[in-house]
């Protein structure tokens, strides 16, 4: 009784007042069930975990995908997996270092978890994160950035970890960053795919090869169980083969439009206003905005003009 008048007086540290019985906050994401013990942590409406998340449980432990954008999100992530499971957080893999997919590392280390990301993302986190933000880049971002923890374990190749008896493979994909890795449940045909795909949502191409990404999405459709596969997706709701394949024509329809453009000679602003009335009109239950159509005509126009700059693997 006494504590709670403490709490109520707000003279508890930190620690102790999140314990008082404060109404819980929603969840800033969506838990949905992919599979026995896999788990999809779709963004809210509001998008306040910034990204997909997701885990898988084990004989005897679990496997977290990525960690939303920021440490709060992560947390409600790590209070989840608690509330179904008593087995302990035994690593997290990171798909790619986008901000919105690492941002809430710390907790998932805090909980247990060994990191596991591409060889290049020990490289890029704390860098090239900075460069996501463009001019709407804060102090407060470029500290949490700059505090990011660094991969424990890196690999530029395919790795098997073995949750007891359960196998769980990471794979090494081409596409949106020159880091990216896709996390594969064989028992459950779920194949988490980080950035290398998203559900009606155009994609962040700042970094990308789109033609790496077509190749690579090509292979999500022909893996040996894609008919009853169940793809999660970096953005967007759960997928399935024909949700790869609507997306794989959205870049398509891209890069045949931007090409379009450029033989009209058509640049920057004029090259937006060819392209997106076109794209959105050849994918009507797309939710794309002029900002993101205009940075993906951005981007496409300079993979095309050969210009393009992606991020430089390090010496490690
Ligand atoms: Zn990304």
């Amino acid at each position: 009784m006494k504590r709670l008048i403490v709490t109520a007086l707000g003279l508890l540290p930190f620690g102790a007042a999140a314990l008082a019985e404060a109404p819980a906050a929603p969840l800033p994401f969506v838990l949905k069930q992919v599979g026995p013990g896999v788990y999809a942590a779709i963004d809210g409406p509001e998008h306040k975990a910034g990204s997909n998340a997701g885990f898988v449980i084990g004989d005897d432990g679990v496997l977290v995908v990525d960690s939303f954008i920021n440490v709060d999100a992560a947390r409600a992530l790590v209070g989840e997996i608690h509330r179904l499971t008593p087995k302990p957080i035994r690593y997290v893999v990171n798909t790619h270092y986008h901000l919105d997919h690492t941002g809430g590392d710390q907790a998932l280390r805090d909980a247990g978890a060994i990191i596991i990301a591409h060889k290049n993302v020990r490289g890029w986190l704390r860098v090239n994160n900075v460069n996501l933000f463009g001019d709407r880049i804060t102090p407060e971002i470029r500290t949490r950035i700059a505090a990011l923890p660094l991969p424990d374990v890196v690999t530029d190749k395919d790795l098997t970890v073995w949750l007891g008896s359960r196998k769980v493979v990471v794979r090494t994909v081409l596409g949106h960053t020159g880091g990216d890795l896709t996390i594969f449940v064989p028992d459950a045909h779920v194949l988490f795919t980080g950035d290398m795909l998203w559900r009606k949502i155009p994609p962040n191409l700042i970094d990308g090869s789109v033609k790496e990404w077509l190749a690579t999405d090509e292979d999500f459709i022909h893996m040996a169980d894609a008919a009853q596969a169940i793809y999660v997706p970096g953005h967007g709701d759960v997928a399935n083969a024909t949700d790869v394949q609507d997306f794989r024509a959205y870049l398509l329809d891209l890069r045949r439009l931007v090409s379009e453009g450029r033989k009209a000679k058509l640049k920057d602003d004029a090259l937006t206003a060819f392209v997106e009335p076109k794209l959105k009109a050849l994918h009507p239950d797309w939710t794309i905005s002029d900002r993101a159509a205009a940075a993906e005509v951005r981007y496409m126009d300079k993979e095309l003009a050969g210009t393009k700059k992606r991020p430089v693997p390090g010496e490690d």
